[in-house]
């Protein structure tokens, strides 16, 4: 994959760090062109290591300043905070005209997010009723809304932001998986970016075997050593 633009959707700051940051350094070193839109501020994450009780708004403060690190780890230079509140996010016309704009504004060929047909519901953080939200969102902002230029019409008349339908969207984490991402070389700066989340993880050191682990399970069902795996779907 060269010379694409490429727009990851996620409900909260780690989101892309756990899940798709070795694609994402990847695709960077392969000259395409990444930008993140995190939907809430995850202020209602861990407190910092537990020690002081924070304030949301800090807490928004330093888990925004946290992913901006984690972004300059892999080379991503823009992020979309839209700033909904953390725990409660919906699929609804709020949340999905933002989306909208955002891929009006950015025209990505491909769309990153959650595979909104997972339904295993083996653990608790990857069925957090953000995550579905943000999958389900994403999904119908990619059809029919964003190419449609009824949906959401004040961003024409108001914006001047015309409607675009890009390409292709990957699901992450799928059980389906059919494209898989090579990160054995990425792996690395992976665990450097999500470490910068410090606020959420006292000691990185204890959670790279998980993710080694889940890397190479990945990497197994496509013979490579280390992978991150998605489904893909293109847009009509
Ligand atoms: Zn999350």
């Amino acid at each position: 994959m060269k010379n694409k633009k490429i727009l990851i959707v996620v409900a909260h700051p780690d989101d892309i760090e756990f899940r798709y940051a070795g694609s994402v350094a990847k695709w960077i070193h392969d000259q395409n062109e990444v930008e993140y839109c995190i939907a809430t501020s995850g202020e209602k994450g861990f407190n910092s290591n537990g020690k002081e009780i924070l304030s949301c708004e800090k807490r928004q403060e330093i888990r925004e300043s946290e992913q901006i690190s984690a972004a300059e780890v892999v080379g991503v230079k823009r992020i979309h905070f839209l700033k909904f509140p953390d725990g409660e996010l919906e699929n609804n016309a709020f949340l999905r005209k933002e989306i909208v704009k955002l891929i009006r504004i950015f025209k990505p060929q491909i769309v990153v997010s959650g595979d909104p047909s997972m339904n295993s519901y083996d653990s608790f953080p990857g069925y957090h009723s953000d995550h579905l939200a943000i999958a389900a969102a994403v999904f119908e902002s990619l059809y029919p809304a964003c190419g449609n230029e009824n949906f959401f019409p004040e961003l024409i008349s108001e914006e001047k932001l015309m409607p675009f339908t890009p390409k292709l969207a990957m699901f992450g984490n799928s059980q389906n998986a059919d494209t898989w991402t090579d990160i054995e070389d990425f792996f690395e700066i992976k665990m450097k970016a999500l470490a910068c989340h410090k606020s959420q993880i006292e000691d990185i050191q204890e959670i790279i075997p998980r993710i080694m682990e889940r890397s190479k399970e990945y990497g197994k069902q496509a013979g490579l050593n280390f992978a991150e795996s998605f489904r893909t779907l293109e847009l009509p």
